[in-house]
């Protein structure tokens, strides 16, 4: 018989398990209690819950719960850690502590399939997608889980394109009988996968962020091959109707690469692009690989283009780049793969 993992499920699916065993709906928060809240690994170990249950679980159930293989730390107090399932997928997760903030990157994939062209994790290929208990686990299982704040889904993998257990994985960090994490604390990145971006508006009150690159769809296709099937212009127009609610934030990440994608012409763009609405602009440095020649615009560029965009009524912020000496920056996790594939020139290269 496959045993259940306890790790990744909600409190309605406990306790349709435990419920034919005679056990209540508030048996099954306290499970999920042992689980997220006090972050308990061993069945047998599990406090406050009846004798009986505790042996029907053994028979039927795990947590679901594993550690991270390996670790890195960055000089400015990053982590970086490696996480192996059972059945061999890869993945990494960054814990980024920041005054009295401490956020956790997870990933959503082993890999990602999406293939942008900046992006060390596309080299990596695609090895499947993470359960929602995959996902979970990534926050209880780093040694600061008692810390942690934030959580953002910027890891591995592109989020919509594994949007139920994203979705899954949102409800368990929000609810109460989860990690009961503020929705306005989690933010899920995109490069834009409209159908998963429209289910997530619509099912989740988490945050939002679409990377962007370049306001101009020629030259953004040729960095991320999805603006092809669904151009950003597209997607600002679905966000922009969508009724938000007062407290979810959508932004853009613009990483800001010389004389590419900094130029005033771009500015103007994003300005035009970005007129009226209430989305943010996250301003972010470019990290290069050993085989790219392209750097990172520099940061009197970045604050040239935040003061302009702010004169201009859009609130934009230049982002602190964090973990880049462990390879721990955006689209640099390669869950330490070896990459054989080079870096494929991009935008107007
Ligand atoms: S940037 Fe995101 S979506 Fe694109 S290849 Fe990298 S991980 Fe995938």
């Amino acid at each position: 018989m496959i045993k259940k993992n306890l790790c990744g499920l909600t409190s309605d699916e406990l306790y349709d398990l435990i419920k034919p065993l005679g056990f209540t709906a508030a048996n099954a928060v306290s499970i999920l209690n042992n689980i997220y809240k006090k972050r308990i690994s061993e069945i047998s170990q599990f406090t406050k819950i009846p004798f009986r249950l505790i042996n029907e679980l053994l028979n039927i159930a795990e947590s679901g719960m594993f550690l991270p293989v390996e670790s890195e730390i960055s000089k400015d107090g990053s982590i970086k850690y490696l996480f192996r399932t059972e059945s061999g997928k890869e993945f990494e997760t960054v814990y980024i502590p920041e005054n009295k903030r401490n956020t956790v990157c997870v990933s959503t994939q082993s890999g990602c399939r999406m293939g942008c062209k900046f992006c060390v994790t596309a080299r990596v290929g695609f090895h499947g997608n993470l359960t929602a208990g995959e996902i979970v686990n990534q926050v209880l299982a780093v040694p600061q889980a008692g810390k942690v704040t934030h959580v953002v889904f910027m890891g591995m993998g592109e989020p919509m394109d594994n949007i139920e257990n994203v979705l899954k994985a949102c409800s368990i960090f929000t609810a109460e009988w989860g990690l009961a994490i503020s929705a306005r604390n989690i933010t899920v990145s995109t490069v834009g996968l409209m159908p998963g971006v429209e289910e997530f508006l619509s099912k989740s009150q988490c945050n939002l962020t679409i990377s962007l690159y370049s306001p101009f769809s020629e030259e953004r296709h040729k960095a991320i091959p999805v603006e092809n099937h669904y151009p950003v212009m597209k997607i600002m127009e679905m966000v922009r109707n969508f009724p938000v609610k007062k407290k979810r934030r959508i932004s853009i990440a613009y990483v800001m690469i010389k004389d590419l994608n900094d130029t005033d012409r771009h500015l103007n763009e994003l300005k035009a692009m970005l007129s009226g609405s209430s989305v943010r602009v996250n301003l972010l440095a470019y990290h290069s690989t050993a085989s790219d020649q392209k750097c990172s615009s520099s940061p009197e560029r970045m604050h040239y283009f935040k003061h302009n965009l702010i004169i201009s009524g859009i609130s934009a912020s230049v982002r602190k780049s964090r973990g880049a000496d462990i390879s721990a920056a955006c689209g640099l996790l390669a869950a330490g793969h070896k990459l054989n594939t080079p870096a494929v020139p991009f935008l107007s290269e």
